[in-house]
């Protein structure tokens, strides 16, 4: 018998999601049975996605279920075992959700390599790594010389766009919001520059930051950053829609008023969800992971302590507070 801790999706927001939107909710996790496994979780991972499934609205994945435990990525450590893959000491990552621990048939649970922190399998060595390399080699397709602008740029899909970027040889763009995080994109992650959507001349600094134009626009935004990335692009460019975090969660449509460009500069625009691609994510994961390992790739991490931190976080990270990956520590 275990106990557990877990937080549940109590009612769905009207408009911006609030505390009483959550339940926490204590129970007794019974004994692993046959071929189950019991996770101990040792980190939570609270990404944008999440707010959407709190909608009960017609999306690319069904609605986060009112009283069930909120959907999320976890790692931890397996600490029984009946299920002849894993074995009790092994590090793992998968859908645990917001709690404690996870009693599970180990269906979608993947074993991680220890020789990085665990963490990072939810952040550049995982699902928002993979995002960032299936939107910039799949629909961006650098190539050396051309400008790549990515907003968003410091957190866990833009930073690791901005680095897969520059490696190929192109000039990295970042947008991000204050003078700190736009300092780290250039200092740490090597983007040629970064701009910050917080400030007056946010529009002209976005100018001056592309004298040759855009070639690849990989949009984690939405909103102003976008309608200024497009009014720079070049004939041909490519736009990955990854996200549109600055677009609101109530069903207020995102605007586009620059449409006449994509005609003009014959560009490409193609929204994607890294689900639909499991076909890249052996090769993708090789590749960051080792990038990782040359010390090639680097991330930052912004951590919450304790499950009941979760929701503050979470609302901190749809408002910009996050800087890199937001994660909830969790033993
Ligand atoms: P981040 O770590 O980038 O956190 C979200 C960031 O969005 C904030 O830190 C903030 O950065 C920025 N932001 C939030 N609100 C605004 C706003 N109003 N205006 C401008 N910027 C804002 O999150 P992730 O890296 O996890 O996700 C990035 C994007 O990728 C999200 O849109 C997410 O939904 C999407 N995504 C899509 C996937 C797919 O399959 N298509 C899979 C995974 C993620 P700053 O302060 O720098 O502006």
């Amino acid at each position: 018998m275990t106990q557990n801790q877990k937080i549940t999706l109590a009612s769905r927001p009207q408009g911006e999601a609030t505390a009483q939107n959550f339940a926490l909710v204590a129970e007794t996790l019974p004994a692993p049975g046959e071929g189950q496994i019991l996770v101990r979780h040792h980190y939570l991972s609270l990404d944008p996605y999440m707010r959407g499934r709190m909608n009960d609205s017609r999306s690319y994945a069904q609605p986060q279920p009112i009283g069930e435990v909120m959907i999320g990525g976890t790692v931890g450590e397996v600490v029984a075992s009946n299920n002849p893959h894993f074995k009790v000491g092994d590090h793992v990552v998968g859908m645990g959700g917001w709690q404690l621990f996870c009693l599970s048939d180990g269906k979608g649970w993947q074993k991680v390599d220890a020789r990085a922190p665990i963490q990072a399998y939810l952040g550049a060595l995982g699902m928002p790594g993979v995002t960032a390399w299936y939107g910039l080699n799949k629909i961006i397709t650098p190539k050396a010389g051309e400008t790549v602008v990515v907003s968003a740029a410091t957190g866990a899909v833009g930073s690791v766009v901005g680095q897969l970027a520059t490696l190929a040889g192109a000039r990295a763009v970042g947008i991000a919001g204050g003078a700190d995080k736009c300092r780290y994109a250039v200092e740490t992650l090597g983007f040629a520059a970064c701009v910050d959507h917080r400030a007056a001349d946010f529009a002209a600094a976005l100018k001056a930051a592309t004298p040759k134009g855009i070639d690849g626009v990989f949009e984690n935004v939405g909103g102003l950053p976008l309608e200024l990335s497009m009014r720079r692009l070049n004939d041909f460019a490519r736009i990955a829609i990854c996200g549109l975090v600055a677009s609101g969660y109530d069903g207020t449509p995102t605007p586009l008023s620059n449409i006449a460009v994509m005609l003009a500069t014959r560009a490409k625009m193609q929204g994607f969800i890294v689900s639909d691609h499991l076909d890249v994510w052996p090769v993708a994961l090789a590749e960051l992971g080792a990038l990782a390992l040359a010390g090639q790739l680097k991330w930052h991490e912004t951590i919450a302590v304790g499950l009941t931190s979760a929701p503050e976080a979470f609302f901190g990270m749809l408002k910009g507070r996050n800087f890199g990956k937001q994660l909830v520590k969790l033993v």
